[in-house]
């Protein structure tokens, strides 16, 4: 049995007790050593309304039982919480996030998360981590590997400039696969002035507006190329999507990455008089995972400089940590990752 994390009822972390995840057939037991925290874990926490549940699905650590795989135990692993089946026309193709057994038994979704200290996930999906990268690192792949598929369908061309609507953890990381996809300027819009200042220090962004900012049409409208933004993508920046529409060149893609609540509304003929394309990313494919662990590994100081807490696995200190991402509207954070012992 293990010591886990679970939601016990609204807006509650709590342990639990819980059996070890078994390694066998397709699986293989990981022991967890950190889990980001992700806005979508934020919906267990709200809405809950039955047994306890364990979320967590951006997570790396050592290998516990390699099971039929052989993989040695504690070796250093990052693994995407897949469960495709691999046999479907879309496994087939590359697009296991279109695969209809994709959420079933998935781990910190269907499936117990690594919010608690032992996961189980598929062999075939674990990826060997260089020892000089951190396991930190390893946890905020999988968001990086969400907001790589949603560039990637922008088709950027180098030096093309992209408008990032939205600064929040996927925005953010959007920002990044762009710029190493050979992006121009990245321009990049949000709403707390905090976290446009943060986004402001980045590398990798040009410039972060806040939506806010009274001079803000002016702004933009100064950093808008000339015809428009060929590539647009919104990982929920604004409501305003016919403004956002309004910046799209003539044939532009404008990508929609992440949930509105409760539903954005746009008038179709600002596309169709651009003839313009509107494209939505949901999920990532596996190539777009291990293309995201490259990016990563490969620019180590700059996604660690997205990682503003690490905390505790302990129900308090990630209650207090859902509190100030979720709660509070006072965030000044954006990634936390949750630290389990070894
Ligand atoms: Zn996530
Ligand atoms: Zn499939």
């Amino acid at each position: 049995m293990m010591k886990t994390i679970v939601v016990d009822q609204a807006k509650s972390f709590a342990y639990a007790e819980a059996p070890i995840p078994a390694a066998g057939g397709k699986w293989v037991t990981l022991k967890v050593k950190h889990c980001a925290i992700c806005g979508s874990d934020r919906s267990f926490w709200l809405y809950y309304g039955g047994q306890g549940f364990t979320p967590g699905h951006e997570f790396a650590g050592y290998i516990e039982d390699g099971g039929e795989y052989g993989f040695p135990k504690g070796m250093k692993v990052v693994a995407a919480e897949f469960n495709s089946c691999g046999e479907c026309e879309y496994c087939k193709k590359g697009e296991e996030q279109r695969c209809a057994q994709m959420m079933v038994d998935n781990p910190g979704v269907s499936a117990p998360g690594a919010y608690g200290p032992y996961v189980r996930v598929r062999g075939d999906y674990v990826i060997p981590m260089p020892e000089d990268m951190p396991t930190k690192l390893g946890a905020i792949v999988e968001p990086v590997a969400v907001s790589l598929h949603g560039v990637k369908f922008l088709g950027i061309q180098p030096g093309e400039d992209v408008l990032v609507s939205g600064n929040g953890p996927i925005g953010i990381y959007a920002a990044a696969a762009a710029k190493l996809l050979g992006a121009g300027k990245v321009i990049m819009t949000g709403r707390s002035q905090s976290r446009v200042d943060f986004c402001n220090t980045f590398d990798f962004v040009d410039i972060c507006l806040s939506v806010k900012d009274p001079e803000y049409d002016e702004k933009i409208k100064a950093l808008t190329p000339a015809g428009g933004f060929k590539h647009i993508i919104d990982c929920v920046g604004v409501d305003d999507y016919d403004g956002l529409l309004g910046l799209a060149a003539s044939g532009a893609t404008v990508v929609m990455l992440g949930m509105h609540a409760p539903k954005p509304c746009f008038n179709a003929m600002s596309l169709y008089l651009k003839e313009a394309t509107l494209k939505t990313g949901l999920y990532f494919s596996w190539a777009d995972f291990k293309q995201a662990f490259e990016m990563v590994r490969d620019n180590q100081e700059m996604f660690l400089s997205t990682i503003t807490s690490v905390i505790p696995a302990e129900p308090e200190a990630i209650q207090q940590a859902f509190v100030k991402l979720f709660d509070s509207g006072t965030n000044d954070e954006c990634k936390i990752v949750i630290e389990h012992k070894d």
